[in-house]
């Protein structure tokens, strides 16, 4: 089934996102995890690719097939373009399908392009465009920043080129994290008004320990509200009590999403089975089931 096809008729899904087990440890490990994950019955799972120190395509593809045949959950593999070619782009592409994975989520990557190569896929776009034109039978999922991306030089060029990846197929967006729902309204606004009409989900982040928050704020960015500061301040020398902080802050963020309507919640679990339990049962019955 297509991601998209999920949100049908006003129903607001919920996903997760995991990472494939890191280099020096076995495929099989992440069996464990998804096992208490799928127990969650999120709508799909979603697996990324190259990014927490594993290689390129470490168990990405594989994982993304043994989600939808063994749990019967639908899945996306995520996948990255820059630098990569065209013919080893078609081989990605032919080994998803030999797996049975029907939805992609297509993505530039963080790498900075080969100097002097001339580069096939230097935007998602353009990934985008490629899987559409050599086997429009797959889902295709993109990303979206409601700080904007740091190479954009303002929101507005940032939601103009969002608009390039929805013209070039795009069906379905999920948002980076965010701490500031304000932020995520303002931004859709904008992308509705730009012409962005694909469902978008909300990305949201347990922030389980105070180092953890350091490192995702520095890589992408996003800005923190004072309360969220102070909370942390606050409970910075009790592990179990910045948990704990972290949890209820994401409960509060998802139960403001999902009364203001917005079309699902994208859950990074960070292979943390434990803390998805927390925040799932705590919104689960909020999830509108279609005809909202
Ligand atoms: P793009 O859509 O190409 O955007 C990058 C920049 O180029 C932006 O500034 C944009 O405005 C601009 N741009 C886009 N299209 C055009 C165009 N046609 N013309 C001119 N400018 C354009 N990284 C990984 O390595 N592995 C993962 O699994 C992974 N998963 C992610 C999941 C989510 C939900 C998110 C939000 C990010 C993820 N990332 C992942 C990170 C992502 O690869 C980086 O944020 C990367 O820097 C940008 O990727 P993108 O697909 O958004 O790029």
């Amino acid at each position: 089934m297509k991601i998209k096809d999920l949100f049908q008729n006003g129903r607001q899904v919920l996903s997760f996102e995991v990472f494939p087990p890191k280099r020096d440890c076995p495929i099989d490990t992440i069996y464990g995890t998804l096992d208490d994950l799928a127990a969650l019955k999120p709508d799909f799972i979603s697996v990324t690719y190259g990014a927490s120190g594993t290689e390129a395509d470490s168990g990405t593809f594989e994982i993304a097939s043994q989600i939808r045949k063994k749990y019967g959950i639908e899945s996306a593999a995520h996948l990255t373009c820059v630098n990569t070619s065209e013919e080893s782009m078609r081989q990605h592409l032919a080994k998803l399908k030999e797996l049975g994975v029907e939805n992609i989520m297509a993505l530039r990557g963080d790498d900075e392009p080969q100097e002097g190569a001339p580069d096939p896929f230097p935007h998602a776009s353009d990934l985008i465009s490629f899987i559409k034109a050599e086997d429009p039978s797959f889902g295709i999922s993109g990303a979206c920043y409601p700080e904007t991306h740091q190479n954009s030089k303002n929101q507005i060029e940032d939601i103009i080129n969002l608009k390039k990846k929805a013209d070039a197929g795009c069906e379905h967006m999920m948002s980076q994290l965010f701490f500031d729902n304000d932020m995520f309204y303002d931004f859709l606004e904008k992308a509705r008004i730009a012409g962005i009409d694909v469902p978008v989900e909300a990305g949201i982040m347990p922030v389980v320990n105070v180092k953890q928050i350091v490192r995702m704020v520095s890589l992408c960015g996003a800005s923190l509200p004072p309360k969220f500061t102070k909370m942390m301040q606050r409970y910075e020398s009790d592990p179990k009590a910045v948990e704990e902080a972290g949890v209820a802050y994401a409960v509060n963020q998802i139960v403001d999403l999902l009364s203001q309507g917005v079309d699902g919640i994208h859950l990074y679990t960070m292979n943390r089975p434990e803390v998805a339990k927390k925040i799932v049962s705590a919104v689960k019955d909020l999830f509108a089931r279609g005809d909202a």
